[in-house]
């Protein structure tokens, strides 16, 4: 029998923590770690949680004044397991003022919370919804590499790379975009770190230069077996994603800066990317990121979750995961993997009992009803 459930109340929690020592991407210094938590209550007693990425240097009220403004008061009284007609009734009241950016995060936090809210109200985990899970766990990527004085850190951006190694990690994205030098020699001293090891490097340059500048470094690190080489250049420059995309041997992937099924037809009918990144909190939750799977199935393009959020956007990445398909498939296709962000991050470990761990190189997904999280409600309130 389908649940009848309304939506009673929809709140917003903004999260933030300073940092002890603030860190750069190339695109600017990140002193504070913010979130904005989305919690959904219904008149069943079932409560969701969603998350709207904010990004290092996004302020978490843009999202929470969208939620507050514009979408709660459409939702209040609505069935929540309604997910795909809400997503669109959201999308089409946003049309004209969203589309990208805070407001497709909070569209994407409230997403979520839906899904949540229909995982325990149907008793199953988010995946099973989804379709079924093709994985039960993840291998996990190592991003940092993040810059402390600027550039000139070399080596002790080669101990990091020891560091994850050390810590269990066979995967890692480098952050690059501090000087075209300046990069390249970070790329050699982490090479010579990790020797023979058995290490497979990603690059992510947060679209520091443009289209020469990106093809410099490419070429320049071509002989790497680089497993992908991120954000290239500026999301606006489509055609420059594809013109490096043919001229680099490497795979070219980018996307956390796009959103819903509409931005990412562009990317992929353009041929830009081998691989999307959409992330669940600003692509536009689960329910997009069900759009744009199925939509980069078709161009062949292969989907790994961009991942930067705390604790729920964590869990609803891993249920998403699993439910990817394989994009090209064959008895060792290759799986998409589970960015593990290593910054500090004040309040991620203590937002839920039971925090992703990483465990022999692995991630298992949780399969528990919803998210398959318990939110730690003192954490919440702590860092409110
Ligand atoms: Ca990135």
């Amino acid at each position: 029998m389908i649940p009848k459930l309304k939506i009673t109340e929809i709140k917003t929690h903004i999260l933030k923590s300073p940092l002890e020592t603030p860190f750069a991407f190339s695109q600017g210094w990140v002193s504070t770690r913010s979130a904005t938590l989305i919690e959904i209550r219904t008149d069943a007693g079932i409560t969701g949680w969603g998350e709207a990425f904010c990004q290092g240097l996004e302020v978490p009220e843009i999202a929470a004044a969208a939620i507050e403004n514009c979408f709660a008061p459409m939702l209040i009284g609505d069935n929540p397991l309604d997910t795909e007609r809400l997503w669109f009734a959201m999308y089409n009241r946003s049309r004209d003022f969203g589309r990208k950016g805070a407001v497709m995060a909070a569209i994407s936090g409230i997403d979520i919370a839906l899904w949540d809210i229909a995982g325990k109200a149907y008793d199953q985990p988010i995946s099973q919804l989804l379709g079924g899970a093709f994985r039960s766990n993840v291998q996990p990527y190592a991003t940092g590499f993040y810059r402390i004085t600027g550039q000139g850190e070399q080596a002790r951006l080669a101990d990091e790379a020891l560091q994850h190694y050390e810590n269990g990690f066979r995967l890692m994205k480098v952050k690059l975009g501090f000087g075209l030098q300046d990069d390249i020699d970070v790329m050699h001293a982490i090479k010579t770190a990790l020797g023979s090891k058995d290490v497979t490097l990603m690059v992510d340059t947060n679209h520091a230069y443009g289209r020469n500048e990106a093809l410099m470094l490419g070429t320049a690190l071509a002989d790497m077996g680089l497993r992908w080489y991120e954000e290239p250049v500026v999301p606006e420059d489509i055609d420059g994603y594809r013109e490096l995309r043919t001229r680099l041997p490497m795979a070219i992937a980018g996307g956390e800066n796009e959103h819903s099924l509409y931005g990412f037809k562009s990317l992929l009918s353009a041929g830009a990317v081998d691989i999307v990144q959409p992330d669940i909190g600003s692509c536009g939750g689960l329910t997009a990121a069900r759009h744009i799977t199925i939509l980069a199935q078709a161009f062949g393009v292969e989907v790994n979750p961009h991942v930067w959020g705390s604790a729920v956007a964590q869990a609803a990445s891993l249920q998403w995961i699993a439910a990817i398909p394989d994009a090209h498939h064959s008895i060792f296709a290759r799986q998409p993997i589970l960015e593990y962000d290593q910054s500090a991050h004040p309040f991620r470990r203590e937002l839920t009992t039971t925090p992703i761990e990483m465990i022999d190189g692995t991630v298992e997904i949780p399969d528990a009803p919803g998210l398959g999280i318990e939110m730690r409600l003192d954490t919440v309130a702590a860092y409110s």
